[in-house]
């Protein structure tokens, strides 16, 4: 007979695993209460990646002189830069939408809840109430911007990342709470448009899942590119001033406050699953998020799967659609061979950093022997030749020259992660990477370079 599956949730958990079933031969409906495509096409990676792209064009044209190009006069047109970002995301999401239903995925356009683990009450955008049941169910309801708990955060001007999308002026002074990726990329693209960005964090480390390495010399750079990192700032608070915003803290030396016209509020995500009445369907949940095992991403309730943001495991789009495949994949009785270990994260920063797999401090704390190699872009002909030697790759192995971690800073490293992830997944050495020629002259040579150094031939390094 053939299995019916209900996916509550749009994004790029929930559309991968409704495609996915749909293409094993289930009956797939799909329950989407905002839009297809969810945070990442909506909110999230696309749209930041489309003003990444502006501030990568303002910071070429602030150095087009070293390229021998003149350009007297330019200005931003805010009202262009949105409509180019909505039309991208226009164009994806309706692309997305239409290889759903091609796929014979049936869309409801509604709201969500259990009634119990195999039924679900929808409300529909129209305000009509059905019910909806499946053999098996996958919850992929992602996540949404915490609030953090202190004064001032319902201010006007103070905005999730969500509401900052949709600026229409550019924001002169840039206040941003909080020190992970999304904190970093809008403080990079607000900086190139003009503003006068602070970050201020709690914590004295920021982007803590990064190399510590990378983060010190991102760090160093951040001041040239007119953002102001501001670390150890306890006891925040956001006040409305006659001349607009200011966020007040203590750091170590005593009293400080940040002026701004807005606050971008980013100290994380939290998992959505509040109103899907979980206990209806006897679902467990932890701290994190809606708890799962590891590999098929079902929860304890035998026909119930949770996939994504969701469960809090990693909050990154890849990682949730490759969970959505796993699901299904589990629930149509297929060996499912992805590599859960080996995720990629990016960020779309000046310059892009991007790494995989373990880093160095977690090598030490973990009390594993490693070996590594660096190699700079500055000495490469790619890197060189567009006018972006900043940076670097590093490469980890263990003491058999297994490929055990990836970390770049520099250009394209957002792209040129994906051989790393490849070796890591793959548990591929040294030598077969050393030993594949790569095409010159390209950016790639690096990660060739960096891996002839763990053997101690790099050629293009003293
Ligand atoms: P979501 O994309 O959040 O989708 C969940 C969907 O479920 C939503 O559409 C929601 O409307 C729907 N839903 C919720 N409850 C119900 C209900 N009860 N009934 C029906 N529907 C419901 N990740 C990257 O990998 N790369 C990036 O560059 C990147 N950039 C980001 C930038 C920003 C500013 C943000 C906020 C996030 C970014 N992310 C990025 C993270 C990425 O967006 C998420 O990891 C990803 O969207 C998670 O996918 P998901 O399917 O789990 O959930």
């Amino acid at each position: 007979m053939q299995k019916r599956i209900v996916v509550i949730g749009g994004g790029p958990g929930g559309y991968v695993a409704a495609i996915r079933g749909a293409q094993l031969g289930a009956k797939v409906t799909l329950i989407e209460r905002h839009k297809i495509g969810g945070t990442c096409l909506n909110y999230g990676c696309i749209p930041t990646k489309t003003l990444y792209k502006n501030a990568e064009l303002l910071h070429t044209l602030k150095h087009i002189e070293d390229f021998g190009i003149k350009v007297d006069h330019y200005s931003i047109d805010v009202d262009k830069i949105q409509s180019r970002k909505d039309e991208v995301v226009h164009t994806l999401v309706s692309g997305i939408e239409q290889v759903v239903k091609a796929n014979g995925v049936e869309i409801i356009d509604g709201s969500a809840s259990f009634i119990d683990a195999k039924t679900l009450k929808v409300v529909k955008a129209d305000g009509e109430t059905i019910e909806v049941s499946g053999d098996d169910i996958i919850i992929a309801t992602g996540s949404t911007s915490a609030v953090p708990p202190f004064e001032g955060v319902n201010l006007p001007g103070v905005v999730t990342s969500k509401e900052l999308l949709e600026f229409k002026s550019i924001p002169e002074k840039l206040v941003i709470i909080g020190g992970g990726v999304i904190s970093m990329e809008f403080a990079g693209i607000f900086a190139a448009l003009g503003s006068e960005v602070s970050v201020v964090i709690r914590s004295d480390k920021f982007l803590r899942e990064v190399d510590s390495e990378i983060t010190k010399r991102f760090g160093a750079m951040l001041k040239k590119k007119g953002i102001e990192l501001n670390k150890s700032v306890e006891n925040m608070k956001i006040i409305q001033t006659e001349s607009g915003l200011k966020v007040t803290g203590d750091n170590k030396k005593g009293p400080v406050e940040f002026p701004a016209d807005t606050v971008l509020l980013s100290t994380g995500r939290v998992p959505v699953y509040k109103d899907l009445n979980l206990d209806a369907a006897g679902v467990e949940v932890t701290k994190k998020g809606i708890a799962v095992d590891h590999h098929t991403f079902k929860t304890n309730v035998d026909n119930v799967y949770a996939i994504g943001d969701v469960n809090g495991i990693i909050m990154l789009a890849h990682a949730a659609s490759h969970q959505g495949i796993a699901a299904v994949e589990s629930i149509m009785g297929i060996e499912h061979k992805g590599n859960h270990d080996a995720i990629p994260n990016c960020i779309f920063v000046f310059p892009e950093i991007a790494g995989v797999g373990i880093t160095e401090d977690e090598a030490n704390e973990k009390g594993i022997e490693i070996k590594k190699s660096k190699f700079m872009f500055g000495a490469n002909g790619k890197a060189l030749s567009i006018g972006e030697p900043d940076g670097f790759i590093k490469v980890i192995s263990d003491m058999n020259d297994v490929v055990l971690g990836v970390h770049i800073m520099g250009p394209h490293a957002s792209d040129l992660i994906a051989e790393g992830t490849l070796a890591v997944a793959n548990r591929m050495t040294v030598d077969q990477i050393a030993n594949t020629v790569h095409a010159h002259p390209t950016l790639a040579e690096s990660f060739a370079e960096a891996t002839l150094g763990l053997r101690g031939e790099a050629i293009h390094m003293a």
